[in-house]
């Protein structure tokens, strides 16, 4: 597959609540060209989450029925729930030369980069602080005090990460943010 691959892959990292989705949105915006990989959880739907569009929202029965028949790219257990890389999607899209966009954890990241070296590039952002990690994620008001812990917990392990990767973009002032995660992405599809 790697050897045909002709399109590209855009892979954000980051802990949960530095303001990926924020960024991706606005990033989608300005690059129409680039087409979102939907996942699979079998995390809660949030209130404002549309399934199909944010996830594929499914249960642990099914994830690891498709799991069993080949059917990811990738999964990983993340916060205490599982998240997947649907296969076919990706490797269509690829072949037909596509730039993709995917929003994935460290362990994600790190399986779609060992699938497709030559495609993918990432970009970790980061938070300026753990303080303002936290008085982000609490401020989304998506999270029970369980999930919050342990989303805290993992952000302090995903951080020490965020040299690994291609790109490292500080999520600290939002305007400032984008500028600098538009010049980077645009930078990847014209060939970086
Ligand atoms: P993630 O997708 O990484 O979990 P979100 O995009 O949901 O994070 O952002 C978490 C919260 O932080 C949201 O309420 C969002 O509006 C807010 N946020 C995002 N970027 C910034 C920023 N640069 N400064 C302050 N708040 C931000
Ligand atoms: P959330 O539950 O806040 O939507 O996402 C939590 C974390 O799961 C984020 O770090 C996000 O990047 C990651 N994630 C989302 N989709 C996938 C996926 O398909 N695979 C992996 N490994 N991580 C994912």
């Amino acid at each position: 597959m790697t050897a045909n691959a002709h399109g590209k892959i855009v892979i954000i990292i980051g802990p949960s609540g530095t303001g990926k989705s924020t960024l991706i949105q606005r990033v989608k915006e300005s690059f129409p060209e680039l087409i979102e990989s939907i996942s699979y959880t079998t995390r809660p739907r949030r209130e404002k989450e549309v399934d199909g569009v944010h996830y594929f929202f499914i249960s642990k029965e099914k994830f690891f029925e498709m799991r069993d028949e080949g059917e990811f790219l990738e999964w990983a257990e993340v916060h205490s729930e599982y998240k997947a890389t649907g296969k076919s999607f990706v490797e269509k899209k690829l072949k037909e030369g596509k730039f993709l966009l995917f929003d994935l954890d460290v362990q994600g990241a790190d399986s779609i980069i060992n699938v497709f070296p030559n495609e993918s590039r990432a970009i970790f952002i980061a938070p300026p602080s753990l303080t303002e990690l936290e008085k982000r994620l609490k401020g989304r008001g998506t999270e029970d005090e369980k999930s919050l812990k342990v989303r805290l917990e993992n952000s302090k392990k995903e951080i020490l990460r965020k040299d690994d990767y291609d790109y490292c973009i500080i999520n600290d002032e939002v305007e400032g943010a984008f500028q600098r995660l538009k010049e980077t992405v645009a930078a990847i599809l014209k060939g970086d």
